[in-house]
């Protein structure tokens, strides 16, 4: 079965655009010349509906699902309201190193014609270099993380006096419990009035009701209603026992030779050592995680966006809010705690129109989670049988961990696959690919196993 071939057919949702002309939303010629040398024929829905009332100098909290061009939505106006002679005018917090650099290249790009600057300022870059270029060149425009911004305040290098704007992106990251108090001391240090616009994927109303103290009377824009659906990411999960992973992956990625892919981890560790693994097994593959040095890092994102790699393994926080077309694949490798997380991540790809394909590693104790993120992302994931995969022997420990200590009665089997699913079909009716190996359980559970279905596999 070739996998990949279904990636386009699936494609038929596009970004939701209006038909609004981007000289409609009141921006200046200069802000509108750059958007047409960028190629945007036609602002994105979020674009259409923000543009206007943060235009009008409102508080704007704005949702809207991931790739639909939020960061044109709050650069543009700021562009357009920027004035070239005040320093620090604007002030845009994202969550990380790569967003700051990513979202200031877009105002940059989008500001070509637009005499207001902008720079990026985060962690891991060296301190004195980046105040340098700060008190060189007064930059009207700053996009940083919580931490450096702070720095620079702390340092009297950044004041804050001047700051009439200031924007969250991925505000549900920003007024998580991480950031909360950074944000707090940050946006406590701007002086009022200045006006508040938050962006994000997802809002929940704990986010909402935060971000509502920091806002007057905000004007709220939920771009379509579930904006968290990716549906024009075709998503799949294939389920696989934990210690068949590795060797699952990397028979992924050697018989379809996807694109470019993007595999998510749910540590550190596991980045590495996976990334590790597929290296030794002649898959050219990079890591990509918050414990690396900032220049790595960036190497590796210029390279992902000059379309030079092929396999990219990463952990949630390094690829947050990551813009880089021409990911075809992102596999979840490890499934996230977090629904939301699993939003954030399938939606590098199928980027601005682009297809996309989603898979993910789905184990047996996991079924709840999956339905968790069914839910809140509206939609059913369907399982992808991979017959051509012929799982290994349940690792020694394991089996031993299986006599030793039966799992809790109601522990969820493999989703689809399930006791009650199986058992009350008729023998006739299971199609033997559903199961891993081709073997088909033939009888109940044991109870001894506490619902574990014995397979045959390692014997
Ligand atoms: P979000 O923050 O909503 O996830 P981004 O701002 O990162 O999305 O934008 C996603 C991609 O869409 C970027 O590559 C951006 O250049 C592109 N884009 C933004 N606005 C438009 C538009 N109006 N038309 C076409 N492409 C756009
Ligand atoms: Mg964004």
């Amino acid at each position: 079965m070739r996998l990949f071939e279904s990636k386009t057919a699936q494609m038929t949702e596009q970004t939701q655009t209006v038909h609004t002309p981007f000289s409609d939303l009141g921006l200046r010629g200069s802000v509108c010349r750059g958007v047409a040398e960028a190629g945007y024929e036609q602002p994105t829905e979020i674009q259409a509906q923000i543009i206007p009332p943060i235009l009008a100098g409102k508080d704007v909290l704005g949702q809207a699902r991931t790739g639909t061009g939020k960061t044109a939505a709050f650069g543009l106006p700021l562009l357009h309201m920027g004035d070239p002679k005040i320093p620090s005018q604007a002030l845009i917090l994202v969550p990380t190193r790569e967003l700051a650099m990513q979202v200031d290249s877009e105002i940059k790009k989008l500001g070509r014609y637009t005499p207001i600057r902008s720079q990026p300022i985060y962690g891991g870059q060296r301190l004195s270099s980046q105040i340098g270029e700060f008190e060189k060149k007064q930059p009207n425009l700053i996009v940083g993380t919580p931490g450096r911004v702070m720095d620079l305040h702390n340092r009297g290098v950044l004041s804050y006096a001047n700051i009439k704007r200031v924007v969250l992106d991925e505000v549900d990251r920003m007024l998580d419990i991480g950031f909360r108090e950074d944000i707090r001391k940050i946006l406590g240090g701007v002086k009022r009035p200045a006006q508040f616009v938050f962006v994000s994927a997802t809002i929940t109303e704990e986010i909402e009701t935060l971000s509502r103290k920091y806002m007057d009377d905000p004007v709220k824009i939920v771009t379509s209603e579930g904006a968290l659906t990716v549906r024009q990411v075709d998503q799949k999960y294939i389920s696989v026992a934990p210690w068949d992973k590795r060797a699952l992956l990397l028979h992924l990625l050697k018989h379809e030779e996807p694109d470019l892919t993007l595999v998510f981890c749910r540590t550190k560790d596991t980045v590495d050592r996976l990334a590790q693994h597929l290296g030794k097994h002649g898959i050219e593959v990079h890591s990509l995680h918050g414990d690396m040095p900032q220049s790595k890092r960036n190497s590796i994102v210029r390279k992902l966006r000059s379309g030079h790699l092929s396999v990219v393994v990463a952990s949630d926080l390094a690829a947050r809010g990551l813009d880089v077309s021409g990911i075809s694949h992102v596999i979840n490798y490890d499934l996230p705690e977090d629904p939301e997380v699993y939003i954030h991540r399938i939606g590098r790809t199928a980027r601005a129109g682009q297809s996309g394909v989603a898979w993910s590693f789905v184990s047996a104790d996991q079924g709840k989670l999956l339905t968790a993120i069914e839910l809140l992302a509206n939609i059913e994931i369907a399982e992808l049988d991979y017959p051509d995969f012929t799982p290994g022997p349940i690792p020694e420990d394991k089996r031993a961990e299986m006599r030793k200590e039966p799992l809790p009665d109601d522990t969820p089997n493999s989703r689809a696959s399930g006791p009650e699913a199986v058992w009350e079909k008729n023998e006739d009716n299971i199609d033997p690919e559903k199961f891993p190996g081709g073997v088909v359980p033939s009888g109940p559970p044991k109870r001894r196993l506490g619902g574990r279905m014995k397979t045959r596999r390692g014997r």
